[in-house]
């Protein structure tokens, strides 16, 4: 009885203590003037956190097996990911910020609103440039060619969570963030919804076996984002919110059903093993024949491959 009270229990509440452990953390350090260091903090802990729990409570046991691309994973993740997004968030608060103050949207921010409301506010406005970036990269076979190296990933692990190339990495913030200083949000408002982000993001790939529950209507999730890997098609085009579900619900995309996602993730196309492969793969043939999409009525296959 205790003990499957105790398996409950961490089926449903592991994500959400673990979510609110680092949010709290970085919480702290806001308030005390250390954002960064907390911030880093709460992303290696949140690691270590689910380096144990994939190891102890894994959803699919041979996604513990090294697929040799975890050096690649990580330089995807510090070199396109992270760095791109602190130049970008530098570039935005000098550049879009200057801008935006000569503008009629300057000044319309509700700083007068109690914080965990903006912040809230913050993550939906920023929801819908990265639902219509995510779902751009789906659908316009000129922007899949980029998106197919994180879908290339033949497991889902947190090592994963930042296997993006460039050039998606820089749409997604480029449809997303602007809106934010164009509105005149502070600055603490963007830390907000950059650590909310890197911690849900972290938590959505991560391979530990937890249940949701109504949360998948809200909030993305490892199970939803499970389906988003599929190469059934039908699920895969589905779950495009990174954070939220709101838009993916609004535009009927959202898929969530109660049998167990396939393990069968991946793409159809070949990928190359090494990160320069994978940063110059996408502008192959760019203007020739090579078809690289995944767009709507793309049929899915077996074929994925990485080292092709
Ligand atoms: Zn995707």
């Amino acid at each position: 009885m205790i003990r499957s009270l105790v398996r409950f229990a961490r089926l449903y509440l592991l994500w959400p203590l673990l979510l609110c452990a680092a949010l709290t953390i970085t919480w702290t350090g806001i308030a005390h003037g250390y954002s960064f260091l907390a911030f880093n903090l709460a992303y290696l802990g949140l690691a270590a956190c689910l380096f144990l729990a994939e190891r102890r409570w894994p959803y699919e046991r041979a996604w513990l097996e090294n697929d040799g691309q975890i050096g690649v994973d990580l330089a995807h993740t510090v070199l396109n990911k992270s760095a791109v997004q602190v130049l970008v968030a530098v570039g935005a608060v000098f550049g879009v910020a200057e801008v935006a103050r000569g503008t009629e949207l300057h000044g319309v921010w509700p700083g007068e609103w109690w914080l965990p409301a903006q912040v809230l506010l913050a993550l939906v406005l920023v929801e819908a440039g990265l639902y219509a970036a995510h779902r751009l990269a789906h659908e316009w076979r000129f922007l899949w060619r980029f998106h197919a190296v994180h879908h290339s990933a033949p497991r889902l692990t947190f090592i994963n969570t930042g296997r993006f190339h460039l050039v998606d990495t820089v749409t997604s913030i480029l449809l997303s963030q602007p809106i934010l200083f164009l509105a005149g949000a502070p600055i603490e408002i963007f830390k907000w919804v950059s650590a909310t982000t890197a911690f849900i993001g972290m938590l959505t790939h991560c391979n530990v076996e937890m249940r949701f529950g109504f949360l998948n209507y809200i909030v993305n999730t490892p199970v939803l984002h499970r389906f988003h890997h599929s190469r059934d098609l039908k699920e895969g085009n589905r779950n495009y919110g990174e954070n939220l579900m709101i838009f993916d619900l609004l535009f009927g995309t959202h898929h969530y059903a109660r049998y167990r996602p396939s393990v069968r993730i991946g793409i159809d196309e070949p990928m190359p093993a090494s990160f320069l492969g994978q940063m110059t793969h996408p502008f192959r043939g760019l203007f020739g024949e090579r078809d690289g999409g995944r767009g709507k009525g793309a049929s899915g296959g077996p074929a994925g491959r990485i080292g092709a």
